[in-house]
């Protein structure tokens, strides 16, 4: 809206960082950003924000944005027209495409784009090119805890609300910091320990700012939370603790669950876990006399080899006790990104449409083709690791990447250059020249949330407007009109004029989100999926039962994975994550001054008795170096981390410093996701302080 003078506008947005959601009036003076101000109305904030929602805007006019289209020639990038770039983009795509098949081409779509720009990504690549080589982040981080979720409960999201987090009696955070990672949830998880006394139990091997703040702290052995996850529901079965009025009403394969649990004895949960059986034992008491539980987890579960298993377990036991399909209980894996709950409802992944309709259903395909009035491509494609390897083996030869750093965000970075390295031909659409994007051939300008219309969907399911705050800056666009131009030039007859009129296009098609439209997300109105025809939406799933047989939920039985062996040269754990002033590797939150003062460089945590052993003062610069690379940076000494447990966070745009050099290629074996939480590394001391 237009205020008095005349300039000044105040506008609502989504916060463009983490999972959480939170919605604001930005306040806005031609492109200066006077003020962020939360209202009562944000449904998953209310007046919190963060550091990073409140301060971290900035980099919309930094000078290092990319304002007009580039084009390689040799070593170097020129600027070039729109034209120029989208007709010699389209030429070589084609041309790849016609020679080598249209599997040779690949699509990388963004965590941070809107829903509207990540439906016309996968429409690009199916509708268009005949491919379903299409992916987006959640592959680095969250795919496991979908897989587990759809396993056992039908739905891959999160079982309830924010909301619920403040009401359960007892939460239990699993391999997450939500403090940093997700900081206005843990505000309200604190609030509610204040307010009512909530429990809280924290499993983790750093002692974060939650694990402070928790009644318990568990501090299992790296890579055994399946075991001691699956050791405390068998106790509480054993005891007769778990709700067998529900397991009898609502659950399904009780028996051949109960049989698989069989080895999980405290002795040998114990004995596994470096847990005390008197730890567990509490654990699993804590669990049983509180009322409702609900469980959060993040990448420390999932970006192992057992990552889908072991977010089973945390469903597993939910189930057990009757802890989901009401208020105040369930499972809640933290989303990461702003849109990476919205990336993989709108169909960015090589198996589903939008709304998780398999590609490899006849039925399913006859519609999309029907509604795009094209044939479409019968077999899943190819996932963003699996793109890596195809590129190595010479299959895949040109892949377009919209807003992510791959190339330092990737497990295993050296693999991943080397393979962009091999690529014939790289679109890269970003506001920064980061990484990934010197690999590129063409580089595409995009515009920020803060530029454009469309709706983000956040950690509960919930769906939520953006507007335009300020016009592109130079001759950047939103992602979702370069898409549109692209898809033009081969062929296509888009015609959309309004991320709105892609909304409807993409909500018609699919069951989980038939019911929304723009009208009903006017200003700070949300929508939580399924949301059905008549606009009525779910905060709560499962409260009449299970979109599974017989509308029960399923016990999976799941099997330990151990950690990765490594030479014994690499003696020590390491473990990373994010940082509360920074995002992720920083391409946004190093642009912002304030923000980046703050917090200049990335750091190594060791604790006290390592430096002490090692003679390695807080401060000195050290090399750490696994099989796959080396990096160097200050070391921090702290007891947030215990003896040979090492942390490095995320934080970094730089070749030598970024934790994926010393991360391997090792997934989770049904979704791909990176082990990026098992590596070893070692350390040597470069300069004293
Ligand atoms: Fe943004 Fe997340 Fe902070 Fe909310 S908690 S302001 S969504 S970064």
């Amino acid at each position: 809206s237009e205020l008095r003078e005349s300039r000044i506008k105040k506008t609502k947005t989504v916060c463009t960082y983490c999972g959480v959601g939170c919605s604001f009036d930005i306040w806005t003076k031609d492109r200066k950003v006077l003020k962020v101000e939360p209202s009562m109305d944000a449904p998953a904030n209310q007046i919190s924000t963060c550091v990073k929602g409140k301060f971290g805007w900035d980099f919309v006019n930094s000078n290092e944005r990319i304002l007009e289209p580039l084009i390689r020639r040799g070593d170097a990038f020129y600027p070039v027209s729109w034209e120029e770039a989208l007709d010699y983009t389209a030429k070589r795509l084609a041309e790849i495409r016609d020679r080598d098949g249209a599997d040779a081409v690949a699509f990388i779509s963004s965590s941070k784009t809107t829903n509207e720009e990540n439906y016309l990504m996968q429409k690009l690549a199916r509708a268009v090119f005949h491919t379903n080589n299409i992916d987006n982040c959640s592959r680095y981080c969250q795919s496991p805890a979908t897989e587990a979720l759809r396993r056992t409960y039908g739905y891959g999201g999160d079982t309830g609300s924010i909301k619920d987090l403040e009401m359960a009696d007892l939460v239990i955070i699993v391999g997450a910091n939500p403090a940093e990672a997700h900081p206005v949830l843990s505000t309200r998880i604190r609030r509610a320990q204040k307010k009512r006394g909530q429990k809280l139990i924290v499993a983790d091997l750093r002692k974060n700012i939650m694990a402070e703040r928790a009644d318990l702290f568990l501090h299992p052995r790296q890579g055994t939370d399946l075991v001691w996850l699956s050791g405390v529901t068998k106790y509480i079965i054993d005891q007769g603790w778990h709700n067998q009025e529900f397991l009898q009403n609502k659950v399904q394969n009780f028996d051949e669950y109960v049989a698989s649990l069989e080895k999980y004895t405290l002795a040998y949960t114990s004995e596994v876990t470096g847990l005390s059986q008197e730890t567990l034992i509490q654990t699993a008491k804590m669990i049983a006399d509180a009322k409702s539980v609900c469980v959060c987890w993040a990448m420390g579960v999932t970006q192992h080899l057992g990552g889908s298993d072991t977010s089973t377990a945390i469903c597993n036991l939910l189930t057990v006790t009757g802890n989901v399909g009401r208020p105040g209980t369930g499972a809640y894996p933290l989303r990461g990104h702003n849109n990476v709950q919205g990336a993989g409802d709108f169909g960015c992944a090589p198996n589903f449409y939008p709304g998780y309709q398999s590609v490899s259903d006849p039925a399913v395909r006859a519609k999309f083709e029907q509604a795009w009035g094209v044939s479409l491509p019968t077999t899943p494609g190819l996932n963003n690791h699996q793109m890596v390897d195809a590129i190595h083996e010479g299959k895949l030869k040109a892949m377009y990447l919209v807003g992510e750093d791959m190339a330092i965000v990737d497990s295993n970075a050296n693999y991943v250059q080397s393979a962009f390295e091999k690529l014939e031909f790289f679109v890269v659409q970003d506001m920064f020249f980061s990484k990934t994007a010197q690999f590129a051939d063409v580089i595409f300008p995009a515009s920020p949330s803060l530029e454009k219309e469309g709706t983000f969907t956040n950690t509960e399911r919930r769906i939520q407007r953006l507007y335009q705050a300020l016009p592109p800056l130079g001759a950047s666009k939103p992602d979702w009109q370069i898409i549109t131009e692209v898809a033009n030039r081969l062929g296509a007859n888009w015609k959309y004029t309004s991320p709105k009129e892609i909304f409807e296009e993409a909500c018609g098609l699919t069951e989980l989100m038939k019911g929304a439209t723009y009208e009903r997300l006017e200003g700070y109105k949300s929508l939580q999926w399924p949301v059905w025809e008549d606009g009525t939406d779910s905060p709560h799933l499962y409260l009449d039962g299970f979109p599974l047989e017989g509308g029960k939920a399923r016990l999976w039985p799941v099997d330990w994975t151990p950690p990765l062996t490594l030479p014994e040269a690499y003696d020590l754990q390491l473990n990373n994550g994010r940082l509360l002033e920074h995002f992720h590797e920083g391409n946004m939150t190093q642009r912002v001054a304030g923000i980046q003062k703050k917090v200049p460089h990335t750091f190594i945590e060791i604790s006290p008795e390592l430096a002490k052993q090692r003679g390695i003062e807080d401060g000195a610069l050290v090399r750490v170096s696994s099989p796959y690379g080396s990096v160097r940076m200050r070391a921090t000494v702290t007891d947030r981390v215990q003896g040979n447990e090492v942390y490095i966070p995320l934080l970094s745009t730089k070749d030598e410093e970024a934790v994926n050099l010393l991360t391997s290629s090792d997934h989770d074996t049904y979704t791909f996701t990176p082990a990026y939480k098992e590596m070893r590394v070692k350390i040597e001391v470069l300069e004293f302080t």
